[in-house]
């Protein structure tokens, strides 16, 4: 049996709250939230709704988040995947992937698809190109094409390297808005530190600016490490609060981590 993430969903729970900064993103997408939740309204209006969003930016700034965000927001079903699922070494099984993955969505819809690292099926086709990662391609244009109006599927994409997209897959009714999410600003680090600390028991001295400052460079995936790792420290000391000194500790950890990976980043 073809054992594949594809054919299975869910229905998030995330809704914009969760997501922390990104105020000109969250604005653009109310818009495709509300072409979801009233498409009979833009239907009759003759409008088309929009099928693709690319997001494009650095890792771990809440893409993924956004994304089931956007279903949670709407009660949709999402599906998500990444690219490199559909790479494969037999030619036609990436294609059949992809057809199956859409006919699920038209059938659950209202459907997010989120397919994370577009890149690795969505680069650039060269002459002499492999076979199989073009049907694949193939597959991806003809299934944005092809789903008409009644069926409400939106399609998500997600790539670090948008330069390397084919354009094929940029053009009008396809993956036609752009969006970029890019790495906190010092006031959304202490928003995204807000929603990860929200469930926790800060000792009430602690300012969430200040750490907000002291993690320059940080993503969301960063902080939210930075969050747990702080919890967990507390933890281990017996404590029942977390304190300043929990959080400095976990911010060295992850400046750690992130030094080992790449060390000109801080
Ligand atoms: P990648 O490009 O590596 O796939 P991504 O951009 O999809 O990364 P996510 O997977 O959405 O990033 O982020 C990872 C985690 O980091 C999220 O589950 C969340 O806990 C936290 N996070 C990232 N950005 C934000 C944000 N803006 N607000 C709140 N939490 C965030």
């Amino acid at each position: 049996k073809d054992q594949n993430s594809n054919e299975f969903f869910t229905k998030p729970k995330v809704t914009f709250q969760d997501v922390a900064g990104l105020e000109e993103v969250k604005e653009e997408l109310i818009e495709v939230i509300d072409f979801i939740n009233q498409s009979e309204k833009y239907k009759k209006m003759g409008a088309k709704i929009p099928k693709g969003i690319l997001f494009h930016g650095p890792p771990g700034t809440g893409k993924t988040l956004l994304a089931s965000a956007v279903a949670g927001e709407t009660k949709s079903a999402f599906f998500s995947a990444s690219g490199s699922e559909f790479v494969e070494k037999y030619v036609g099984v990436g294609a059949k992937r992809i057809r199956t993955l859409f006919e699920k969505a038209r059938k659950e819809a209202p459907s997010v698809i989120f397919i994370d690292e577009i890149d690795a099926i969505g680069a650039k086709r060269h002459l002499d190109s492999n076979n199989e990662k073009d049907q694949t391609l193939n597959q991806l244009l003809v299934e944005l094409d092809g789903f008409n109006t009644d069926q409400t599927v939106v399609v998500i994409a997600a790539t670090n390297r948008i330069d390397l997209l084919d354009e094929a897959l940029l053009r009008p009714g396809r993956f036609d808005r752009h969006m970029y999410i890019s790495n906190p600003n010092v006031k959304a680090r202490e928003e995204i530190l807000k929603v990860h600390t929200r469930n926790k028991p800060l000792d009430p001295s602690i300012s969430i600016s200040d750490l907000a400052r002291k993690t320059h460079g940080m993503s969301g995936a960063h902080l939210s490490n930075v969050a747990n790792e702080a919890a967990i420290i507390a933890v281990r000391e017996n404590k029942h609060i977390i304190t300043i000194a929990h959080f400095e500790q976990a911010i060295e950890r992850v400046i750690a981590g992130l030094q080992v990976k790449n060390p000109t980043i801080l």
